[in-house]
């Protein structure tokens, strides 16, 4: 009997260790920030007028506009790619952000030589740490139809944009800024592979990891195939699910101020899969990643319909209003230097 009665404490004991390391770790998950973890977050959240003022702000012609401009044919090394880089640059450039390119020429598949620019953009290069989002803006080159991607990711850039114009005068904050990151190639050239897909962010990641650069990056957002009316994001990456609740709860409190009346989550805290993207190469190195692709892919994903005019804007304006109040709080109440965990 006292051997049973050891056993069953012994298991109880067990029991008790599993659970409160799965509540800690979801608490330090929660807190931290920066590569590897290293820095300590109490977000401040925004007040109920604070959350109006912002909404407030929004502007859907300017998102419209923007996807117009953006959902063209534009595969890497095409002229409808220059012109999208360039509109893009020409465009946070009069909203006074720091752009600088990153270019570099590489080997692929089926075209041999090709040369790829990524587009970062700094609201303010002096800082020391950086809340980042990412998207893609070149597009899959089909021969047997025209592709406008407009998922794919012309609508996660021009939520970019959109956030830039919005928040142009909510930018008050020194230590911590905003950088929109516009990769190119992430799209294979032939079929997906390890060597055929995401250039951009892997060269990109590379160098930052040479230069230090990637220690500055407290948190990469990267948003991905939004636009259709279904889309919905679920916890995809376990280390960054507490972040990813803060999404959630924005947008619950959004609906119970009544804010956003659709009232139909897109943000849903429940187990998704991750799938292969421009975060992995940052993920690789450490760097927290929320990654907000749609969980049920558009029905129109690498097919000629991709087109702006079977974009949702409802849907779509609801992302986006939840991704300003993110940055916005995350912006408002960012860690300092100082409470870097030892
Ligand atoms: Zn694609």
């Amino acid at each position: 009997m006292p051997c049973w009665r050891s056993f069953i404490a012994l298991i109880c004991l067990a029991i008790i260790v599993v659970v409160i390391t799965i509540c800690q770790s979801f608490h330090t998950n929660f807190l931290t920030v920066g590569r590897n973890g290293t820095l300590r977050y109490e977000p401040t959240e925004l007040n109920l007028g604070q959350m109006r003022m912002i909404a407030g702000l929004s502007d859907p012609e300017n998102l419209r506009k923007n996807v117009q401009r953006i959902a063209i044919k534009r595969a890497v090394s095409t002229p409808g790619h220059s012109e999208v880089r360039n509109y893009i640059v020409d465009y946070l450039k009069k909203l006074n952000w720091n752009v600088e390119l990153d270019i570099f020429t590489q080997k692929v598949p089926i075209m041999s030589n090709v040369t790829f620019h990524n587009i970062v953009a700094r609201q303010n290069p002096q800082t020391q740490r950086y809340l980042m989002f990412g998207c893609h803006y070149d597009s899959k080159y089909f021969k047997d139809f025209d592709f406008m991607a407009a998922t794919d990711s012309a609508v996660p850039c021009a939520l970019m944009l959109n956030m830039a114009t919005i928040l142009k005068h909510q930018f008050h904050r020194s230590q911590v800024s905003l950088m929109l990151v516009f990769f190119d190639g992430e799209e294979a050239f032939g079929e997906w592979s390890q060597e055929d897909s995401p250039y951009g962010s892997r060269h990109l990641a590379e160098l930052w990891e040479k230069h230090g650069f990637l220690d500055k990056i407290d948190l990469f957002v990267l948003p991905d195939l939004i636009g259709a009316k279904d889309v919905v994001f679920k916890k995809n990456i376990l280390d960054t699910s507490g972040w990813f609740h803060r999404l959630v709860q924005l947008e619950l409190k959004l609906f119970q101020a009544g804010i956003v009346r659709s009232e139909r989550p897109l943000f849903k805290f429940e187990p998704g899969i991750d799938v292969d993207d421009d975060h992995l190469p940052f993920t690789r190195r450490n760097v927290p990643v929320i990654h907000l692709i749609s969980n049920k892919y558009p029905a129109v994903w690498h097919q000629a319909e991709d087109v702006e005019m079977n974009v949702d804007y409802n849907t779509t304006e609801q992302v986006g209003l939840v991704l300003r109040m993110f940055v916005m709080e995350y912006l408002n109440s960012a860690p300092s230097i100082s409470n870097t965990l030892k």
